[in-house]
């Protein structure tokens, strides 16, 4: 389902789902990131490597040239405007470009050049005068399939014969074709029949395996099954790779699984904190007087840019049309757009043609506007149980150490709902100064 905000700013509200919250969507969330991402994250830890073979030297990169690849590709690499390989990928890349292939499970936060360094990987190895599949990329969405089939085409815009397939749903293939591409990019269900059922790939000549956003993957049901079984099909010379975002326990053990012999790389990500944040609240009896609080904090300080967060679609779009009926520019992002549309959005917000982004929980994780130095918590973030999400808090508000600015966050609170506010102050020891909203010059 979709609604969008018509081009006078009204909402077609039809929708019966307006009291959701949204739920977090992986995958959605995965796509979302790399959309609007415009380069790499920066990271302040350092990477974590444990070898397979401990004796072994380890070595790291500074430059691509180190690496001694194809001309063509070492040209694709400077032509997408890379200088220097990113921080896991000068780990990562001596390991994946080995003689003879080592297998690598790698875990970074999203951004930090994971899919650069496997498209390498796959391009490098490919013998562009065979023409059949040599190369297998499974991916846990038909979007993200093409995000990475299109890092693939851009890194190998010069390696003129090497082509990228996808093995997702909708991409019929007329009985008795003969596949000659040697890139095959696609979700395992499909993949599964292509190689079984169809038998459109011979697994016995693969030599690059990988198993990309391995944590999506996994919330996936099937998809670890289907995974494996393909894995087993394939060579025991074959490499094999997996990537993923985060590193719960599942993760691991799926990982385990379905690499032999690995390597692992690590580089844990940039923690949150709520150090930088000043943090207030203004008592309100309703929904109404959170709105007028918000109003008077509004004026009262020169806005920058902030993300107004709600509890429910319904509330949000409440408050979108509020505040464009009282003559504010605001957009809203929820959970019922397209992840394109999200996008859209979120680049506008970001080039700063709107000052204001409303928003559900859909929002909350992973994207980072920078010039964000103001955000509201117009509902507090609860849990099913009613319980402070502190989770969520801290992802709305929080920001990483090193590279954030100060912050200012502001809470709408219903009377009710002082006990969670007070819960959640005492869960991140950090104090939450009461406001008059009428009296603005107590914020420094
Ligand atoms: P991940 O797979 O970890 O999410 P990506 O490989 O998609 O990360 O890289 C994130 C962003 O950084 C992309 O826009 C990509 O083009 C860019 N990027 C990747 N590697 C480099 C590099 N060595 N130098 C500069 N930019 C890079």
């Amino acid at each position: 389902s979709t609604t969008v905000p018509n081009i006078d700013g009204s909402l077609n509200n039809t929708e019966e789902d307006d009291d959701e919250e949204d739920v977090v969507d992986l995958a959605a969330n995965s796509l979302l990131n790399k959309l609007i991402r415009q380069s790499l994250i920066e990271s302040s830890h350092r990477v974590e490597v444990l070898q397979k073979d401990p004796s072994s030297p380890l070595y790291s990169v500074k430059t691509f040239e180190e690496l001694r690849l194809k001309e063509e590709l070492l040209k694709g690499i400077y032509a997408m405007g890379f200088n220097r390989p990113s921080k896991i990928q000068e780990m990562a890349l001596p390991m994946m470009l080995a003689h003879p292939p080592q297998n690598l499970i790698a875990q970074s936060q999203s951004g930090t050049g994971k899919t650069a360094a496997f498209v390498l990987a796959m391009l490098s190895r490919v013998n562009v005068l065979e023409l059949f599949p040599q190369c297998l990329c499974l991916a846990p969405t038909y979007e993200l399939a093409l995000q990475t089939g299109r890092v693939v085409e851009r890194m190998g815009k010069f390696c003129v014969d090497v082509e990228v397939m996808y093995a997702i749903r909708g991409n019929r293939i007329p009985r008795g074709t003969e596949v000659t591409k040697q890139i095959i990019i696609g979700t395992p269900g499909t993949v599964l029949d292509w190689c079984f059922k169809r038998k459109l790939i011979d697994l016995t000549k693969i030599r690059v395996f990988v198993l990309d956003e391995a944590d999506v993957m996994i919330d996936t049901q099937g998809f670890s099954d289907q995974s494996i079984r393909i894995q087993r099909a394939l060579p025991s010379d074959c490499q094999m790779l997996l990537f993923s975002a985060t590193f719960e326990d599942s993760v691991w053990q799926f990982a385990e699984r379905i690499i032999p012999d690995p390597n692992v790389i690590k580089l844990r990500k940039e923690e949150l904190t709520l150090n930088n944040i000043r943090q207030y609240y203004v008592l309100c009896e309703n929904r109404k007087d959170k709105y007028q609080a918000l109003c008077n904090i509004y004026g009262g300080i020169t806005i920058g840019q902030a993300i107004i967060f709600c509890q429910t679609r319904r509330n949000a779009k409440w408050l979108t049309v509020e505040m464009m009926q009282d003559g504010h520019q605001v957009s809203l992002l929820s959970g019922e757009l397209t992840v394109e549309q999200r996008a859209s959005i979120i680049q506008r917000f970001r080039d700063g043609k709107e000052k204001v982004l409303i928003t559900t929980n859909v929002c909350a994780r992973g994207i980072d506007v920078k010039q964000v130095t103001i955000v509201v918590n117009f509902d507090l973030p609860v849990n099913q149980a009613e319980e402070p999400d502190y989770e969520t808090y801290l992802h709305r508000i929080g920001r990483t150490g090193r590279f954030g600015k100060k912050g200012l966050a502001f809470n709408m609170i219903e009377v009710d709902k002082l006990p969670l506010l007070m819960k959640i102050q005492d869960h991140f020891n950090s104090s939450i100064k009461q406001l008059d909203p009428e009296d603005m010059d107590e914020i420094e």
